[in-house]
């Protein structure tokens, strides 16, 4: 029989450029990053939302505005094939998250504080820190007007850090104030980049009468000394603005959450207004942004729903484990409890109904794995045992299966103790699994 060798090799297939895939095990930070959120939301009050990752295209440009990084140049669009819809990939989810609120009127019976995590899509140039597929936990309050909002957001996302064990982070803060007290600043705006229009970029130019405000968020070095002489949106707040804002800063005053006034911060949204924030560390170069946010009180109405103040954050998860990582902090424990070792294939039913009563009991345990007929060597086995980091191993022989026994030896703490258990009541002896510290 002639077998056929000059078929080539299925190529390779590589995931997308900027899109990562996460690994066991190193997908245990971002387990452990999750739960911890989980437990700090519920002590918040806050709800979890699911939307879905796409939506319809003009969802985006209407929330985030049309002259904006996201919506000029970084989003994921196309048209679905079948019925011609412009649809996008979300490139953030606060739009989703209002479109999901006003859809299903859920104010009518007043505010709700919601959290979500899961995938954004940004087309960008990919380095550290920035992906084109990339990962947020964000949380929206809405409906609910007063500072004590913000400042609640603020202390969660402060007690998330504390709770994660970040440090080198720092609170950066502004008021952008309301449409009125924006529309005198953009005119003082324009005035002052007209003036000292030789020193504007290319985009800068274009933004100019379009959206003067992105200037202030432009990543372009040459322009900073300008773009920190123009005039502060702080002195055209009006007494109420500065109420709010003075509101916020207290009650993080009086919580101890240190924080800096950044006239210059606008964020990359046309949809903020009032207090707008960003969380910063010095320790991931110039994608140091771990977590922004602020208010957005007009943006409900923007997209369909009867008028209702909202405010939120959203923290890219890639960007804080990094931060995590490069404080040196190690992986959470996720080795199994303990390991079986089934000398023979006949013993597999008996071995693992035992395992199944175990983990009913909450024990981790993993499985020997053999080849069909064969379960392997012994020897081989423990080897398996001892590199999957268990504390015991659990023998199913035949000197065991005989007396219905598993022995159960200690891996880790060098005395190699071996004790017979009963195998028809694990759950007696399942804690003893678990003794290890
Ligand atoms: P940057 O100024 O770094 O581009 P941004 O202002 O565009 O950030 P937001 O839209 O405010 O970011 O998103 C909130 C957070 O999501 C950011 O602070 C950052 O931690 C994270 N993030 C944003 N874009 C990316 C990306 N492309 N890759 C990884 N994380 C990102
Ligand atoms: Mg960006």
């Amino acid at each position: 029989m002639t077998e056929n060798t000059s078929a080539a090799k299925a190529e390779k297939l590589v995931a997308v450029k900027g899109m990562n895939d996460i690994l066991p095990p190193d997908s245990a930070r971002w387990e452990w990053l999750e739960e911890q959120v989980r437990s700090l939301m519920a002590r918040y009050a806050y709800g979890n939302i699911r939307t879905p990752i796409i939506e319809h295209t003009p969802l985006f440009i209407r929330g985030l505005g049309e002259v904006t990084d996201i919506v000029e140049k970084e989003m994921y669009s196309f048209e679905d094939r079948l019925n011609g819809e412009p649809l996008t990939l979300r490139p953030e989810n606060t739009a989703g998250v209002v479109r999901a609120v006003v859809e299903h009127s859920m104010l009518y019976d007043g505010g709700k504080r919601l959290y979500y995590m899961g995938p954004m899509f940004r087309h960008e140039r990919p380095q550290r820190g920035r992906y084109r597929q990339f990962h947020q936990i964000g949380a929206e309050a809405l409906g609910f007007a007063g500072a004590e909002v913000d400042a609640e957001l603020i202390l969660l996302a402060d007690a998330l850090w504390k709770t994660l064990g970040l440090t080198d982070v720092r609170l950066e803060l502004n008021s952008l104030g309301q449409p009125e007290e924006r529309k005198l600043h953009r005119a003082a705006l324009i005035a002052y980049f007209e003036q000292h229009a030789d020193q504007l970029d290319e985009e800068a130019r274009r933004r100019l009468h379009l959206n003067p405000l992105r200037i202030l968020d432009t990543k372009n070095p040459a322009m900073q000394e300008l773009v920190e002489g123009a005039p502060k949106m702080m002195d055209f707040l009006g007494e109420a603005s500065l109420a709010h804002f003075n509101r916020v800063r207290a009650i993080l005053d009086a919580n101890g959450v240190a924080y800096q006034l950044n006239p210059r911060l606008v964020r990359g949204m046309d949809y903020y207004n009032l207090t707008v924030f960003e969380f910063i560390t010095t320790r991931l170069g110039s994608q140091g942004t771990i977590c922004g946010g602020g208010r957005y009180d007009y943006l409900v109405e923007q997209i369909g729903g009867k008028p209702a103040p909202a405010v939120g954050w959203a923290l890219g998860v890639e960007r804080v484990l990094e931060l995590l990582k490069e404080q040196g902090q190690g992986l959470p424990v996720n080795q199994p409890d303990a390991y079986a070792i089934v000398p023979d294939v006949n013993a597999l039913p008996i071995a693992m109904k035992c395992l199944q009563a175990l983990r009913a009991a909450g024990v981790r345990v993993q499985m020997h794995a053999g080849t069909g007929d064969s379960m392997g060597s012994m020897k081989s086995q423990f080897k398996r045992a001892d590199a999957s980091g268990a504390g015991f191993a659990l023998i199913f022989g035949p000197d065991e299966l005989a007396q219905n026994q598993v022995t159960v030896k200690s891996l880790r703490d060098g005395s190699g103790a071996q004790t017979a258990y009963s195998l028809a009541q694990a759950s007696d002896w399942a804690p003893h699994l678990q003794s290890r510290s």
